[in-house]
Parts: structure tokens; C-alpha cells; sequence
């Protein structure tokens, strides 16, 4: 076991219900297979705010959030291939897996069966510790986690990639999605806004189903050709049957069979949010239509680096709001509140 000697800053949640504060941890020293970055931005996901607050009920505390990680690389390992010290480099929400098992050698690394090591709140299968994210000043990753940026894209921008950008780019590659399919993303939020911009950059016809009729101009510009206020039953009631597929982002208790009646015959439905209570589905809403009803897990580590690399040569980031550290808390209830365009950046530069 290597030394536990990087001494490093991070916000964390000791609770459930205080807000984060200010936390000192040690790192340990790169493994042969591992590097150290420096984290120049970590995206806040939603996610995030479900763990701090252990609205999954598997919070382990202290709480160290982030799984948007885009830094600089400052110290390989020995057996390091990929990066070298400079490399500017991104994490998402996986740092190991058992690699062995049939869904690791099949690329799902997020699917493995003896559990993917998740960035934060996963147990480091060397040392059995909790795992700490991206809301700290540095990390030490094994370089299979590890992802190449393209050069051309914003760094910042990057960072909610990592998760939201692969949790809605998965799922559209899988079903194939693309021209002359009209597709709904329900949730103009972090994973929503993505959603819209891979969506149409597949060449389908994008509609964003929202409460929020205050996004409509920006879900217009994002790349959608129209908007369906979900609180409207009219405009519901027009788009009956009218949709292929449609991703459910919603982090919280709703209603998913008023969306399922917006799909056509033997529709999908593809479930990426992670509200804290079961859904409800209508049987008679499924099996008279023959709809499918779906879910999907961020993405691969192999499947990650063809979304990065997709974004490179089609110019896609995030749209983001950057703040410091310290408004972390506040960030949190802007997001419950739907308040957010569309994602929030930290500069980690600000924990220095
Ligand atoms: P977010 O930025 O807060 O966006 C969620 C959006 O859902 C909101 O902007 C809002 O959009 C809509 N919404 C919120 N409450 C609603 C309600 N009660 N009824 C209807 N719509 C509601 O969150 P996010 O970061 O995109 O994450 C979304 C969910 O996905 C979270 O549960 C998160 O944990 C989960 N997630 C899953 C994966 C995965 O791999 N499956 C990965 C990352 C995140 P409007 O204002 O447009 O209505
Ligand atoms: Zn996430
Ligand atoms: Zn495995």
C-alpha cells in the first residue's frame, strides 16, 4: 500500500441535513498503474446532491461530491502508458472496477459485476477506504479511468461531460437515435441540456417536455424544434403518441406515465433520473402500446472517450455557470429550485 501523504482540500457533507464545509483529507501516493491530477473544474450533478444528502440511503460520511473532473496531470506511476505529467485529463464517476467479469471485458465498466469503484462514496478496492471526489483540490487515479480531453474544447465545459454528457449521449448511441425520429428529453437540467444538444446532433427532432416555460427560448437555441410545457394539457394532449423515444432526466417523485402517452406504438422511454421513491407505471399505458420501458447507466470508459472525442469534432460543452467553492451550498438549492443554466462549474482553483 503506498504512503498516505498528499495532503489535500475538499468540501464535504458530514450529514445529511448540514450544509458542506471545508474538509482536509490525505490522498495516497499514486499506485504503478495510477496517476495524480491537479482538478482545475468539477461539475455539480444532481447526483451530488442526492448523496450529501442520503437521499439514496448509502451515504458514507464524510461525503466528498464530484464526479465531473476535468485537470491537469502532475505525477504518472511507473506503468503509466496513456498520460504523461502536463496532459490535461478528465474523471467521471467510475476510478476502478474488477476488470475480469464479462461486463468489464464487454467495455461497461459501470455495469461490472463485483461493483464499479465509484468516484466518491465507493470503497477503493486496495485499501478498502471511502473513495473522495472532484470537489478537492487534487485526485490519484488508475489511468484506465482516466480520459483524454480534446484539445480544441473549452476545459470547463468539459467537466459535466463527464456524467451528464455520457448519461444522454449512452442511451441515444444504444437505441439509435437519429433522422426522421422525433425524440423528447423530459428536464431542462444538467443532464437535460445534454440530452438536447446530442440529440440533435444525431440529426433527430428534439423536443424538450419542461415545467419551466421560462427555458423555452434557450431549449430553442440548445437545438430542440419545440417545447412542451408539461403543465399544459393541451400541448400534452398534441403530442399524444407522437414521440420514438424519450429520456426521463426528472430527480424527483413524478408522474412518468403522462410523458409514456407521448409515445408512439412500441415507443421507448429510456429512465436516467434517480428520484428517491419508486415510480408508478401504468400496465395498461405499456402493454396496450407496447412500449418499452428502459434505463440507463452514465456510459463505459471506452464509450466515454468516443463521446469526448465526438464533442471535439462537433465543438459540444456544457453551458455552464461557474462558481467558487464556497457557493456550494447555495449552487444546491439553486438546482432543487430548477435554477440553473444548465450546469455549475467549481473553479477549483478557489479551494487553494
Ligand atoms: P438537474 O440539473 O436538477 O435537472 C433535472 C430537471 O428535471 C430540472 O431542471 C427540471 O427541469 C426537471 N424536474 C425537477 N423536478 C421535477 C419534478 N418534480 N417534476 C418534473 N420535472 C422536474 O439534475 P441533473 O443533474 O440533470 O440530474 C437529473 C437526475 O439524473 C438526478 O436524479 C440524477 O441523480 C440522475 N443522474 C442519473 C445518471 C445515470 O447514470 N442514470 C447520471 C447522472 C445523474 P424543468 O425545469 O425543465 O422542468
Ligand atoms: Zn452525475
Ligand atoms: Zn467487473
Amino acid at each position: 500500500m503506498t504512503p498516505k501523504s498528499i495532503q489535500t482540500r475538499t468540501y464535504a457533507a458530514h450529514s445529511p441535513d448540514q450544509p458542506l464545509t471545508l474538509h482536509e483529507i490525505q490522498r495516497h501516493e499514486p499506485r504503478p498503474n495510477q496517476l495524480k491530477m491537479e482538478i482545475d473544474y468539477c461539475g455539480v450533478c444532481h447526483s451530488d446532491i442526492h448523496q450529501a444528502r442520503n437521499e439514496w440511503k448509502n451515504t458514507v460520511y464524510p461525503c466528498v461530491p464530484g464526479h465531473e473532473i476535468v485537470g491537469t496531470v502532475t505525477q504518472v506511476g511507473d506503468a503509466v502508458k496513456k498520460f504523461k505529467v502536463g496532459d490535461t485529463a478528465a474523471v467521471g464517476c467510475m476510478v476502478d472496477s474488477c476488470r475480469t467479469c464479462a461486463p468489464c471485458k464487454d467495455n461497461l465498466e459501470q455495469h461490472c459485476e463485483n461493483f464499479p469503484t465509484f468516484t466518491y462514496n465507493g470503497e477503493d478496492r486496495v485499501t478498502k477506504e471511502n473513495t473522495y471526489g472532484g470537489y478537492s483540490q487534487r485526485i490519484v487515479v488508475d489511468e484506465h479511468f482516466v480520459l483524454n480531453v480534446p484539445a480544441n474544447l473549452d476545459k470547463a465545459g468539459t467537466a459535466p461531460l463527464l456524467c451528464a454528457g455520457i448519461t444522454t449521449y449512452s442511451p441515444l448511441k444504444r437505441f439509435h437515435v437519429g433522422p426522421g425520429q422525433r425524440v423528447g428529453i423530459v428536464g431542462l437540467g444538467g443532464l437535460g441540456h445534454m440530452g438536447v444538444k446530442f440529440a440533435a446532433a444525431f440529426g433527430a427532432e428534439v423536443y424538450v417536455i419542461s415545467r419551466s416555460p421560462s427555458k423555452t427560448n434557450d431549449a430553442l437555441r440548445l437545438g430542440a424544434k419545440g417545447v412542451i410545457l408539461s403543465t399544459d394539457k393541451e400541448q400534452m394532449k398534441q403530442f399524444d403518441r407522437k414521440l420514438d423515444f424519450i429520456i426521463d432526466t426528472v430527480s424527483a417523485d413524478h408522474d412518468i406515465n403522462a410523458y409514456m402517452n407521448l409515445l408512439k406504438l412500441s415507443g421507448n422511454i429510456c429512465l436516467v433520473g434517480a428520484p428517491e421513491n419508486p415510480l408508478s407505471v401504468e400496465a395498461f399505458s405499456l402493454v396496450f402500446m407496447r412500449r418499452n420501458f428502459s434505463g440507463s447507466l452514465i456510459g463505459g470508459i471506452k464509450e466515454t472517450q468516443e463521446m469526448l472525442d465526438f464533442c471535439g469534432q462537433h465543438n459540444i460543452v456544457s453551458d455552464i455557470e461557474m462558481i467558487r467553492m464556497d457557493q456550494i451550498n447555495e449552487a444546491y438549492e439553486r438546482i432543487l429550485k430548477s435554477d440553473v443554466k444548465y450546469r455549475f462549474v467549481i473553479d477549483m482553483k478557489s479551494l487553494a
